[in-house]
C-alpha cells in the first residue's frame, strides 16, 4: 500500500470554474473524501473513491477520522467551501493532530487553498476590500458574543472594512441585528453595506443598501457581508454599480 496523506482542500465559493487544478488533482488521486454533506455533494464519484459527507458542528470528529484515515494509508481529501484556512476545516485538523497520537506528526499533511467567499464576493461587487480590512465570523458557537461585540466596535474605530461570515442562521436569528446596531453606534455615516448571496452559483444576489437601512433579515446562511468602510463609495453606471474602497486614506 503506498504512504497515506491528507489535503486539507478548498473547494472556493461554487463555481466550478473557481476550484483549482491542484485541488482537482488531489481529488483525482484520493481513496476518500470527508466534509460537510453539501461540500462532499460537490465532489463527483467514481470508483474507488469512498465518500464520507457528516453533519455541521462535528469538525473534531471529522477531523480525527481523516488522520486515522491518512495514517491507515488512505489519501485523504478533508472538502471545505471557500478556502480550507478560514473558518474552515484547516485549523480544525490540527487542533485534532495537536491532541492526538505523536505518529500524526509525520504524516504527509497538506493545505490546498481555495478561493475564500470574501474574496469571491468582493470581485463581484467591485473593489470594497481594496484598502485595509479584517475578517469577522459572526457564529458564537466557538466564541462569547461579548467578544464579537468588541471587535466589531474596535474594528469599526480602525475604520476597516469588514466582512462578516456566517452572518446568520437559524439558531441565531437576531445577531445581525445586534452587529448592525453595534456599528450605527460605533459610525454615525451612510457607508454602502454589501449583501452577496451564493456567490459564483446560479442563486447569486447581490444587493447594496446603506448602513442605516441595513437589516438582518437580507442576509441567510449563504450571504457574505461586507461593510464598508467610511471611505468606501458607489460608482453609479447603467446596470449594476460598482463598489469599491479607495487604495489611500487620507
Ligand atoms: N471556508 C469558507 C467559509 C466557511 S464559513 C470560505 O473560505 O469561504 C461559511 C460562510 O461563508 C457562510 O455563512 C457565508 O457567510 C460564507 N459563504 C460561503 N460560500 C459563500 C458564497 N458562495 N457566497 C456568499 N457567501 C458564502
Amino acid at each position: 500500500m503506498s504512504a497515506g496523506w491528507l489535503a486539507i482542500s478548498g473547494l472556493g465559493p461554487g463555481g466550478g470554474a473557481l476550484v483549482t487544478p491542484e485541488v482537482t488533482d488531489a481529488l483525482a488521486q484520493a481513496t476518500d473524501v470527508i466534509g460537510y454533506i453539501p461540500y462532499v455533494a460537490r465532489v463527483a464519484p467514481r470508483p474507488g473513491l469512498t465518500l464520507h459527507p457528516s453533519d455541521n458542528r462535528v469538525e473534531l470528529d471529522r477531523a480525527t477520522h481523516a488522520l486515522r484515515l491518512a495514517a491507515q494509508g488512505a489519501r485523504v481529501v478533508v472538502v471545505s467551501s471557500g478556502d480550507p484556512g478560514v473558518f474552515a476545516m484547516a485549523a480544525a485538523v490540527f487542533e485534532a493532530l495537536e491532541a492526538g497520537p505523536p505518529a500524526w506528526g509525520l504524516l504527509d499533511i497538506r493545505v490546498l487553498p481555495g478561493i475564500t467567499a470574501m474574496l469571491a464576493a468582493s470581485a463581484r461587487a467591485g473593489a470594497p476590500l481594496g484598502h485595509d480590512f479584517c475578517a469577522i465570523n459572526l457564529s458564537d458557537n466557538l466564541k462569547p458574543w461579548s467578544l464579537v461585540e468588541r471587535r466589531i466596535r474596535l474594528a469599526a474605530e480602525a475604520d476597516f472594512a469588514i466582512a462578516f461570515y456566517n452572518p446568520r442562521s437559524r439558531a441565531r436569528p437576531d445577531d445581525l441585528d445586534r452587529a448592525f446596531a453595534v456599528l450605527r453606534d460605533a459610525c454615525a455615516d451612510r457607508r454602502p453595506v454589501l449583501f452577496a448571496r451564493a456567490v459564483t452559483t446560479p442563486e447569486e444576489v447581490l444587493r447594496i443598501v446603506p448602513l442605516p437601512d441595513a437589516r438582518g433579515d437580507m442576509a441567510d446562511m449563504r450571504t457574505m457581508v461586507i461593510v464598508g468602510s467610511s471611505r468606501t463609495r458607489l460608482i453609479d453606471r447603467p446596470g449594476a454599480p460598482i463598489l469599491y474602497t479607495p487604495r489611500s486614506a487620507p
